[in-house]
């Protein structure tokens, strides 16, 4: 099987960039030029995870299934686990599928390229702690159904139970974790609603940050009010205060320990362990180390989004964020496109910083936009906030889907909200 691009990772970045590059490529020769690789065999916006994990959105309603996304950009897709690279060659390998019962359903698939584009993502960084396999990670789809329905049961034993308590801790204030603490928060309102007062119990979280501030890598202003609200909703907000341990309901951390029924890590980003033994080189968080022009140490493989790490001033490199990976999916459609018409494209990369928002639940959010109005930078909180957060999805659909099916599927959306409820109880 040979494809000119092959892309893997169906991600914010790697799905952009393939429906982009399908629709310039592909529409008249039937998608046999790009070929998109992903693990599952459906997408899901990773800024979406933590409401996956809360229940407050429906994994198989919101998944678009990359088959028909594939048929509809005009790109070729395989389903499968990036296993190894010959650059020499020009290769990569698929690993085999098997199903549950361990029957052989896929065989080990190679496919050459002219061009590889890597945008594998990234997970969170364990920074080495010991216990971590106690804490729930919320690194993929699957990771978020999984605390999705545990923490449902752990809701159930709870209203049983003769405390009536349940603690969650959450490791890391980042975006990951804020938003995570806040979308509980709503969720265990809408649970408390549906199951009557027979069924209630409290829901303590306690939100655990080892710097001085929560949301350290946004202006001091959003980490003052995120804390507010937060604190405001009954958050437990913890500041330098350093996890040195995890054992099964308990966090052993530099001020002492905490109890928590259910922890989830959210701390720091680190690419996969695997991507150091590509042959290609990596940073000391394995993201591929690539130039102005995304181009890794090896000729003609390409690396974008939370797995490279690419310039960016001169002390950073681009941040890993969804902006970021969506920019970089714009800059390569525009440069592969070009290389296969044998043009060039000697523009660099130039990430734009437009600015972060933080959703804070009940139609709250908070953020800061970049370069507006002579370049200043604007304070945004509130429902407006919220609602500039939701329109980044909306973007990335758009980007993938058009307009009028975005508009489309929304619209979908909200009625089944207003049929079923916002909460998946199941
Ligand atoms: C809960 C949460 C909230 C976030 N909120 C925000 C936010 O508000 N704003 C923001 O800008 N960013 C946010 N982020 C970060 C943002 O999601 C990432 O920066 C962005 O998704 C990176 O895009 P990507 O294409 O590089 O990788 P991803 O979107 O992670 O996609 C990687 C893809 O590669 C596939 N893959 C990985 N390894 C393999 C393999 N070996 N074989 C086959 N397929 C593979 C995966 O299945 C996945 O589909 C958030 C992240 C999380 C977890």
């Amino acid at each position: 099987m040979h494809f000119d691009v092959v892309i893997i990772g169906g991600g914010a970045g790697g799905l952009e960039l393939a429906a982009q590059l399908g629709r310039h490529l592909g529409k008249h020769l039937g998608g046999e030029h790009v070929l998109l690789v992903d693990r599952f065999p459906f997408h899901i916006w990773k800024p979406t995870l933590h409401e996956v994990a809360a229940g407050t959105l429906d994994a198989h309603q919101e998944g678009l299934s990359y088959p028909v996304l594939a048929r509809r950009n005009h790109f070729s897709f395989a389903m499968g686990e990036f296993s190894a690279l010959d650059a020499q060659r020009k290769t990569i390998t698929l690993a085999e599928i098997r199903n549950g019962d361990g029957e052989l359903v896929v065989p080990q698939r190679v496919i050459s390229f002219k061009r590889l584009v890597l945008a594998l993502g990234s997970g969170s960084n364990s920074f080495g702690t010991p216990g971590i396999e106690h804490a729930y990670l919320l690194e993929n789809v699957r990771d978020a159904q999984r605390f999705h329905t545990d923490w449902l049961s752990a809701s159930s034993r709870a209203s049983f139970a003769t405390d009536r308590s349940l603690s969650i801790a959450i490791v890391g204030a980042g975006a990951t974790g804020v938003e995570l603490s806040a979308e509980l928060l709503e969720a265990h309102a809408a649970l408390l609603q549906s199951q009557g007062s027979a069924q209630r119990f409290r829901l303590d979280i306690t939100l655990v940050e080892g710097s001085g501030r929560i949301l350290a890598g946004l202006p001091e202003r959003i980490s003052e009010q995120a804390t507010v609200a937060l604190r405001r909703k009954g958050v437990n907000v913890l500041t330098d205060t350093r996890v040195v341990e995890l054992r099964k309901g308990t966090l052993v951390t530099s001020n002492g320990e905490i109890h928590a029924d259910m922890i989830v890590w959210a701390a720091g980003i680190k690419a996969s362990d695997a991507n150091a033994a590509l042959g290609l080189e990596v940073n000391r968080i394995n993201q591929f180390v690539v130039d102005d022009h995304l181009r890794t140490s090896v000729p003609d493989v390409y690396a974008m989004g939370d797995c490279a790490a690419c310039p960016w001033t001169e002390e950073k490199t681009v941040p890993a964020r969804a902006q970021a990976a969506h920019q970089q999916a714009t800059y390569l459609a525009r440069v592969l496109g070009a290389l296969q018409r044998e043009q060039e494209v000697n523009e660099a990369f130039q990430y734009k910083d437009f600015g972060s928002l933080v959703s804070l639940g009940d139609n709250k959010g908070v953020g800061n936009l970049m370069g507006g109005l002579a370049g200043k930078n604007f304070f945004v909180e509130g429902l407006i906030a919220k609602w500039m957060y939701m329109s980044l999805h909306l973007m990335h659909h758009r980007a993938i889907l058009g307009s009028v099916k975005t508009a489309l599927l929304a619209f979908a959306r909200l009625l089944q909200q207003r049929v079923s409820g916002r909460l998946k109880l199941h």
